[in-house]
């Protein structure tokens, strides 16, 4: 499948054409729409409503209620239109109409404010029949409408949609031009071959593509509005083989047979390296490392992803995988996302190999206060010399400068920091890479699939022997006082303390006076306590010292930002304390708590949150008092926030869906696989195939593979 060429097949130009094609669109608003929607026909087209309004909920004067939306028939009995005067632009009018049939005696008033009266006067005569649509208003006990959506004519009726999509807006475009420029593009949808199998448009009664977006855009009843109506289900699920596609075809792209066979010296090495671990590891360790050695040592090329719980013991996993992966003279790569973990992570591992005489290196990004550029090239040059056999880096791994002799394993440890893109950015450095990402966000199948379809997955499932479970508290801020005393007596007896201030939202500034602020106020109020301080505009020797401070035991509290959120390993550090609880994701918290808890003495957790926090956020935090499995705080989060919060931004770009939502279409997934696979099978396919890439072509897995 290799060899499939993705290409904008021609009987969908049209759908590419620019928006300036559409009447109404002059240079000014589509410049609008190219930057909020998107540049072509597509892009407008799958511009959905976020809701619809039921236009003839209500059709009688009689019953109607505030603020509703009400649709009926009116006589109009007076008209009072002002002349039409620019300078008072807040003119009146008002046109006095009474209710046909039953409802004769009740008045409904339309009202207008500076609106170009020559035009009201056409719409409005004394004596004749209307339709009008609007929201209803009782202003002082009289029944208005005040700008209605709608006056049409009797006969002309049929112009008042039944359900009218209500489409999601920005300023300089109003919901009559967005929802007429749709249809007028909608008219230009060409006809287009179908990819969907028989069997499953006959058994899910599908209409076509362009029937289901036509109907997405002009709903005829209530649940044809739904997500859950059989035109949004199959948009989905298109959606969804296209997402599944070309995840598999990533897969393929990684996945090699190797030509040649590989040959592993003894594995002495390792049981050496076993000897001298300092802790036996779990079975379930074994377990996984046996699974992906026997991928690393098989002829097909591994696409593996290592699931396991903060403190789950992953990193020893990495490092006799890549151990089991440098037995025949290759190189083996972790590469992780901040140097922090970088750093950390080199040392573990620099010391863990100390008694085997295996020495790792370390790369970070140019023009650190880390090393100089001299030892940088020189550490580059080894790299592609082939002397150094395992290397240990952030995204500098994956830079164009960066060639190895012959690689052969890649570990992305914290993967959910990276995305499709980079995946695919360190196997090309090799003949064929063996790929082990690794995440401590347990994800549910759903999202595994979707996410990660292209990946066999191996699950770390139980902690270190001996772990204690974290106590967490859910406290206000309030109780400040009564943290500070507590977390006293604790460091005292011995403990670590984390103390994380939170995210300031797109204000990285705001957010370092938050930390400041925090460190001073720790450091005046524990005089005899070293406190020590982190964040991400450091620059690395004070990272470093700060860490190694706190490490040490040499300062008790570390104040940080999110920054020690992934893979931090400081075993003695027994609580955490976390500002503003309330404004992380749970699958977040649920990660900055397994940064203690990593010994077998008993750690806590103290989760602050603001004074007035609504009851539903006060839920959410419980839900973290009561489980500690991530799995479960996983998919609470999804129901919660949606996956991106679970996968993180990088991720969730390629779970940016425009027709799926996910607690939906859930049961859809299986089904888009299947299909998936059989048309990547059938060679017949291929056309099709190529025509739902195209239609999709903005998922970020399907940019990749177009080379984008
Ligand atoms: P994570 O899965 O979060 O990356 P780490 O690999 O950092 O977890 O491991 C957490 C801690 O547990 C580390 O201090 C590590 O040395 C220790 N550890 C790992 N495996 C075992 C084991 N089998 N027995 C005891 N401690 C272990
Ligand atoms: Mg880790």
């Amino acid at each position: 499948m290799s060899n499939l060429i993705i290409k904008r097949p021609k009987e969908i130009f049209e759908l590419f054409s620019s928006l300036r094609n559409l009447s109404g669109v002059g240079e000014k608003k589509l410049k609008l729409l190219e930057k909020k929607i998107g540049p072509y026909l597509i892009n407008l087209l799958f511009h959905l409503p976020h809701k619809s309004i039921d236009r003839f909920q209500n059709v009688s004067l009689k019953k109607v209620n505030h603020g509703d939306i009400l649709t009926c028939k009116v006589e109009v009995v007076e008209v009072n239109i002002p002349p039409y005067n620019f300078r008072k632009k807040n003119n009146i009018s008002r046109i006095i109409t009474f209710g046909s049939n039953d409802e004769k005696n009740v008045r409904l008033d339309i009202v207008y404010f500076g609106q170009n009266t020559q035009y009201l006067k056409n719409i409005f005569k004394v004596g004749s029949k209307i339709y009008v649509s609007g929201k209803f208003e009782n202003f002082n006990g009289l029944g208005q409408i005040a700008h209605p959506d709608y006056v049409v004519k009797e006969y002309e009726k049929k112009l008042i949609p039944l359900i009218q999509p209500i489409y999601p807006l920005f300023h300089g475009i109003n919901q009559k031009f967005i929802s007429k420029i749709i249809n007028e593009g909608i008219k230009k949808i060409p006809t287009i071959p179908e990819w969907l199998r028989k069997d499953i448009l006959i058994k899910y009664q599908f209409p076509t593509w362009q029937t289901c977006i036509f109907k997405t855009h002009n709903p005829e009843n209530n649940s044809d509005a739904n997500s859950n109506s059989v035109f949004r289900k199959r948009l989905a699920l298109d959606e969804l083989i296209a997402n599944q596609i070309s995840m598999l075809l990533i897969k393929n792209k990684i996945s090699k047979i190797h030509k040649t066979n590989k040959t592993y010296g003894k594995s002495k090495l390792i049981e050496n390296f076993y000897s001298t671990l300092p802790f036996e590891l779990t079975k379930n360790q074994k377990k996984v490392i046996d699974e992906i050695k026997e991928d690393i040592h098989s002829n097909k090329t591994m696409v593996r992803m290592l699931q396991g719980d903060v403190g789950s013991g992953k990193t020893i996993v990495a490092v006799i995988s890549m151990l089991n992966a440098i037995l025949n003279g290759s190189q083996a790569v972790l590469m992780v996302p901040t140097e922090i973990l970088a750093i950390q992570h080199f040392n573990t591992i620099q010391n863990l190999l100390k008694p085997i005489k295996i020495e790792p290196i370390l790369l970070l990004g140019e023009n650190r206060s880390f090393y100089d550029n001299k030892t940088r090239s020189n550490i580059i040059k080894q790299i592609a010399d082939g002397k150094i056999k395992i290397i240990i880096g952030t995204h500098a791994l994956i830079s164009k400068k960066v060639i190895y002799n012959n690689l052969s394993l890649a570990v992305i440890d914290e993967q959910h920091r990276f995305g499709v893109k980079q995946r695919v950015e360190i196997t090309d450095k090799g003949n064929s890479v063996n790929l082990l990402v690794m995440t401590a966000t347990p994800i549910p199948r759903s999202l595994a699939l979707t996410a990660y379809g292209d990946m066999d997955i191996s699950v770390l499932s139980e902690k270190p022997i001996g772990r204690k479970s974290i106590n967490t508290y859910v406290l206000s801020h309030k109780k400040i006082a009564e943290v500070l005393s507590s977390i006293e007596r604790a460091i005292k007896a011995g403990a670590l303390v984390y103390w994380v201030c939170p995210l300031i939202e797109d204000s990285e500034n705001s957010d370092l006076i938050a930390v400041n602020e925090r460190y001073n106020f720790l450091k005046n109020n524990f005089k005899n306590i070293k406190v020590s301080l982190i964040h991400g505009k450091q620059n690395q020797i004070e990272r470093e010292k700060s860490m190694n401070e706190f490490k040490s035991g040499e300062s008790k509290i570390l104040v940080a930002t999110t920054v020690i959120e992934v893979g931090v390993d400081i075993p003695e550090a027994t609580i955490m304390v976390i500002e503003c609880a309330e404004r992380f994701g749970l699958a977040q918290i649920h990660q900055l708590r397994g940064r203690v808890g990593r010994s077998n003495k008993e750690s806590s957790c103290i989760l602050l949150y603001n004074s007035n926090l609504s009851s539903i956020a006060h839920s959410r935090l419980k839900i973290l008092k009561e489980n500690d499995d991530g799995f479960k705080i996983s998919e609470h989060d999804l129901e919660l926030r949606g996956p991106g919060e679970i996968l993180g931004s990088k991720q969730s770009g390629n779970l940016d869906f425009k027709f799926v939502d996910l607690h939906i279409h859930n049961q859809l997934i299986p089904i888009a696989r299947d299909e998936a696979r059989k048309m990547l099978e059938n060679e017949e396919d291929r056309e099709k195939i190529n025509f739902l890439l195209s239609i999709f072509e903005n998922n970020e897995a399907i940019k990749l593979l177009k080379g984008g």
